[in-house]
């Protein structure tokens, strides 16, 4: 019998960082471990070395999932990462160890551990979007990941999804679609909805300033029936439909996947259903993650498995 290759999958989170041991399969073969993410680039590469320590006599490789642009050789995050500290993208992740250490952006790994294990599982092409404080994304097609020449494919969240800049993103561009369909677009879109929809003069909120409206308020008051939360519930549902079915007609999936805080808050039939009547692709499957927490852990495992 072969020797069954073993990689350490990392995910460094902005709060946590999480892992354990996979197989090629997406298999957890070990528990999951979790520590806190170290204020400093320095004190993150000292924490994942002694990581790699640990378990280094039971693995063959190490895949790292992080937030942020990877390089094309993956060994480095090449973008700013808001959420990780200064000096991160400095860090060259394959001294870590004389291992080889594989590193890829955290949408990525999730939409290769949802193809494997997960939601997409036996799908050609499975496109993956990320609602939650912003948007992230990810294509797997027919076995592979689809990167782009620098490796930057698919940021699906600065999709531009208005010509005529109506509403400044937090990047500083325009009309971004993650500035309207994320958890941020929601309140976005009650900010504006405060002003402009008369249901607001009724609703359960009309006391509040608008730029005081939550995220939470808006999917509260929808469980609660407040009309004017349920109507800037649907024009943020809209907004999601469009960025979507746009990337349905790029790309041509026969299953995305949606994931992220937010995600509980779709209906994926009705979705499913709006996208198959307006895109020009049919048979287009839409489904909620099943790997979440683990999905960085495992797809960054198993494509370090995949290019040893
Ligand atoms: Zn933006």
């Amino acid at each position: 019998m072969t020797h069954l290759k073993k990689a350490l999958g990392i995910d460094i989170g902005g709060t946590k960082i999480c892992y354990g041991i996979v197989d090629r399969n997406g298999n957890v073969l070990s528990d999951i471990k979790k520590t806190p993410t170290p204020k400093t680039s320095a004190e993150i590469y000292d924490t994942l070395k002694n990581i790699i320590q640990e378990n280094y006599s039971n693995i063959d490789v190490v895949g790292l999932s992080s937030a942020g642009a990877v390089n094309l050789d993956n060994t480095r995050v090449v973008s700013s990462t808001p959420n990780l500290p200064h000096g991160y993208n400095n860090i060259d992740f394959s001294t870590l160890c004389d291992k080889k250490v594989y590193v890829e952006n955290d949408a990525n790994c999730a939409v290769v551990a949802e193809a494997a294990i997960g939601a997409g599982k036996g799908y050609h092409t499975v496109l993956m979007a990320t609602i939650g404080t912003g948007i992230g994304g990810g294509v797997y097609s027919d076995g592979k990941l689809f990167r782009g020449a620098q490796g930057n494919a698919l940021e699906v969240g600065s999709l531009k999804i208005f010509a005529d800049k109506r509403q400044k993103c937090t990047c500083g561009r325009y009309d971004c679609w993650e500035s309207y369909a994320s958890g941020t677009g929601l309140k976005n879109c009650a900010q504006k909805g405060a002003l402009e929809y008369e249901e607001f003069k009724t609703s359960i909120y009309k006391d509040k300033n608008p730029e005081d409206i939550t995220t939470y308020d808006i999917t509260d008051g929808v469980a609660k029936k407040d009309a004017f939360s349920v109507r800037v519930f649907e024009q943020w549902l809209y907004y999601m439909f469009i960025g979507l079915v746009s990337l349905t007609d790029i790309f041509n999936p026969d299953c995305i996947v949606i994931s992220g805080g937010m995600c509980k808050f779709i209906d994926v039939q009705k979705m499913e259903d709006n996208i198959n009547k307006e895109s020009v692709v049919t048979d287009v499957k839409v489904k909620i993650a099943q790997t979440e927490n683990r999905a960085g852990m495992i797809g960054a495992a198993i494509l370090a498995l995949v290019h040893t």
